[in-house]
This record gives C-alpha cells, sequence and structure tokens, in this order.
C-alpha cells in the first residue's frame, strides 16, 4: 500500500551534497529523510581512487567513501529511503514529492541534491571498458594514466580542459572530435593546439572501443567519409557534456537553458521559498565531491533558518 511520509526536511539525491546535507540536518535536529535515487552515492560510485577528497593521507575508494557518508548521515539519525522520486509539485504546502514506489513525501522543506550525469557515447564497448580504461573524469582518474596514451572524445570546454590536464600525466594525448572546429573557448583552443603532447582527430567519430579487459584501441570513424582507421590507446576520456538531473523539478523551480536548478548567488535558495539546491545539480563550474558537500552544508544551514522563521511566523498568526 503506498504511505504518504508526513517529513520536516526531505532531501532528494545522495552523494555528496544529499548526505552532507543529511549530516547537518539531523544534528539540527530536523529529522530529515534521504531518498536515495538509482545510484545512492553518485558519481564517486564510479569512480575507483579518489585522492583530493580532503582528510585521507592515503588514496580511498569512491565507493567507500560514499559508504562512510551515508553511515555517517545514519549514525547522526537520517532516515534513508530507498525510492527514486520521479514528480514533484512545489505549489502546494507542504510540498509534494511522488516515488517511483508509489509513496508520496510530504515535506515542509525540500533540497535538492540529484546532480548531474555524464553524457556517454551509449557504445556497449564504452559500457563494458568502463573504470577499465574508460571514464568520464580526468581529475578523477587521469593519474592512473602516468606515461600512458590516451583518447579524449569531445570538442568543448570540458573536452579541451580534460585533454590539457591529461598532458601533465599522459605521454600522448589525441582529442578525438566530431567537426572540424571546436567549440571551446578560443583561449583553452590556443593552449591545446600549442601543446607537444596533444594531436587532434577531426571529423573523427568513436564507431568502437576494443579491448578485451583494458583499453586496448579505439576505432575511429571519419564523419565525412566513413572510412575507419584503428587507433592504438591506453585510456579513453569521455567528455561530451554533462546533464544534471532534474527532470522530476521541471516547471517547478526556475532551471537554466541547460537544464541546471538556478540558485540565487551565494546561496542555496531556488526560486521557490523552502525549496534549497545543492551539488552538481546546481553546479555547472566546478562539479567536485567537496564543493557539492559545501553547497550541501550550506543547504541544510539554510533550511534550519527558513524553518525557524516560517514557525516564528506561524507562532505570530497564531
Ligand atoms: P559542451 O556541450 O560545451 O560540449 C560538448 C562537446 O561534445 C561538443 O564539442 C560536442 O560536439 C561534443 N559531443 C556531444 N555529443 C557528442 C557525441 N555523441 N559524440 C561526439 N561528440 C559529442 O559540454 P562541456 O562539458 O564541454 O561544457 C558544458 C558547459 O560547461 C559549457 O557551457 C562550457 O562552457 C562550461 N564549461 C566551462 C569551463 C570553463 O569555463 N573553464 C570548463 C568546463 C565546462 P559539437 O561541438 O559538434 O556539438
Amino acid at each position: 500500500m503506498p504511505t504518504t511520509h508526513q517529513v520536516r526536511v526531505l532531501i532528494v539525491g545522495a552523494g555528496p551534497a544529499g548526505y552532507t546535507a543529511a549530516i547537518y540536518a539531523a544534528r539540527a535536529a530536523l529529522e530529515p529523510l534521504l531518498v536515495a535515487g538509482l545510484q545512492p552515492g553518485g558519481q564517486l560510485t564510479i569512480t575507483t581512487e579518489v585522492e583530493n577528497y580532503p582528510g585521507f593521507a592515503e588514496a580511498v575508494q569512491g565507493p567507500w567513501l560514499m559508504e562512510q557518508m551515508r553511515a555517517q548521515a545514519e549514525h547522526v539519525g537520517t532516515r534513508i529511503a530507498e525510492d527514486l522520486i520521479v514528480a514533484t509539485d512545489f505549489s502546494r504546502r507542504p510540498f509534494l514529492a511522488t516515488g517511483d514506489s508509489g509513496d508520496r513525501y510530504a515535506a515542509e522543506a525540500v533540497i535538492i541534491a540529484t546532480g548531474a550525469q555524464a553524457r556517454w557515447l551509449g557504445l556497449p564497448s564504452e559500457q563494458r571498458l568502463a573504470g577499465a580504461g574508460v571514464s568520464a573524469c580526468a581529475t578523477c582518474d587521469g593519474f592512473f594514466f602516468r606515461g600512458k596514451r590516451v583518447v579524449v572524445v569531445g570538442g568543448g570546454n570540458t573536452a579541451v580542459e580534460e585533454a590539457l590536464y591529461l598532458t601533465h600525466h599522459a605521454s600522448e594525448v589525441v582529442l578525438v572530435h566530431r567537426r572540424d572546429s571546436l567549440r571551446a573557448e578560443r583561449i583553452l583552443q590556443q593552449r591545446l593546439l600549442a601543446n607537444p603532447k596533444v594531436r587532434v582527430r577531426w571529423n573523427r567519430a568513436v564507431a568502437e572501443i576494443l579491448g578485451e579487459r583494458s583499453v586496448e584501441a579505439v576505432r575511429l570513424r571519419d564523419t565525412a567519409s566513413g572510412a575507419e582507421e584503428v587507433l592504438p590507446t591506453d585510456g579513453v576520456f569521455v567528455a561530451i557534456g554533462h546533464q544534471p538531473v532534474t527532470a522530476p523539478f521541471r516547471g517547478q523551480v526556475a532551471l537554466d537553458a541547460e537544464g541546471y536548478i538556478v540558485t540565487a548567488p551565494g546561496t542555496t535558495r531556488t526560486s521557490v521559498g523552502g525549496v534549497f539546491a545543492a551539488g552538481d545539480v546546481q553546479d555547472r563550474v566546478w562539479r567536485q565531491a567537496v564543493t557539492a558537500a559545501g553547497t550541501g552544508c550550506m543547504a541544510a544551514l539554510e533550511v534550519e533558518k527558513y524553518l525557524a522563521h516560517a514557525a516564528a511566523g506561524a507562532e505570530l498568526v497564531a
């Protein structure tokens, strides 16, 4: 039987932003309920070693780090629901969210922390070799390609920045782009093309990633002639953009042209009072676990103030 859960604070998403918001909200006695979604732990569960999350002198495993955050959130009193929010109604009070399970969540305040997902090429070989040489995050995984050859796919700022970052580790970086000009900013293009470690294969699409247990090569297809070539490589970084996960909130809070939730500068406030957004779902620039955690903390502190004001207002009216 579907149930309606009455909660003070509903947190949607189980990445660093959601768990950090939960830790702060629970410690403020706001009894948060966190709905974990399809990929509890978020993007860090698809990386291997994490070396840039402060507090750990030795590298830690991404999935382990997320288990720790979850355990920490639960230890301080967060309830976690294994459900996926598929629809919301922020026009009414309390706010209403509906889960894939059929359960409904009625909340006095909501923190949206659903994150973003890397766009993938959609090749079966890309899925099969994910984590075995295929990555969507150079800052996470670039270090493992010290002295090796890598391919970066894409022509935007992310692809060019990832390619430049990878030149610090790899022996050779080949940027594969489907057109004959880059979308990236001019200054980034200049830096890229001036770097002796970088080669660009223009007008090429990745048709297949080759390798049994790890990446050994890519099969490229000329987008004009259809001719194919095999390019040996040890790693493939897919950098064809990210998509914020905002479908359940469309029409409820203001989104920008690319679908990110708009927050007031320096805050986690959305266009709806009482609804806050933290982490990659509202961040197109930094996209780091530690910055997501930071905005998760901000969101919980802002919720605490919001609910205190709401309670004070209610007393005045009564
Ligand atoms: P973009 O959407 O800007 O670029 C995506 C790139 O991937 C494009 O070159 C596109 O090709 C290519 N692409 C898309 N789909 C495919 C596909 N299926 N196969 C092959 N290639 C594909 O995404 P970014 O992540 O680069 O940037 C997102 C936003 O973040 C932008 O606004 C960017 O400016 C910003 N950003 C800013 C940074 C900075 O200011 N330092 C750093 C990183 C990002 P095509 O060009 O042919 O469409």
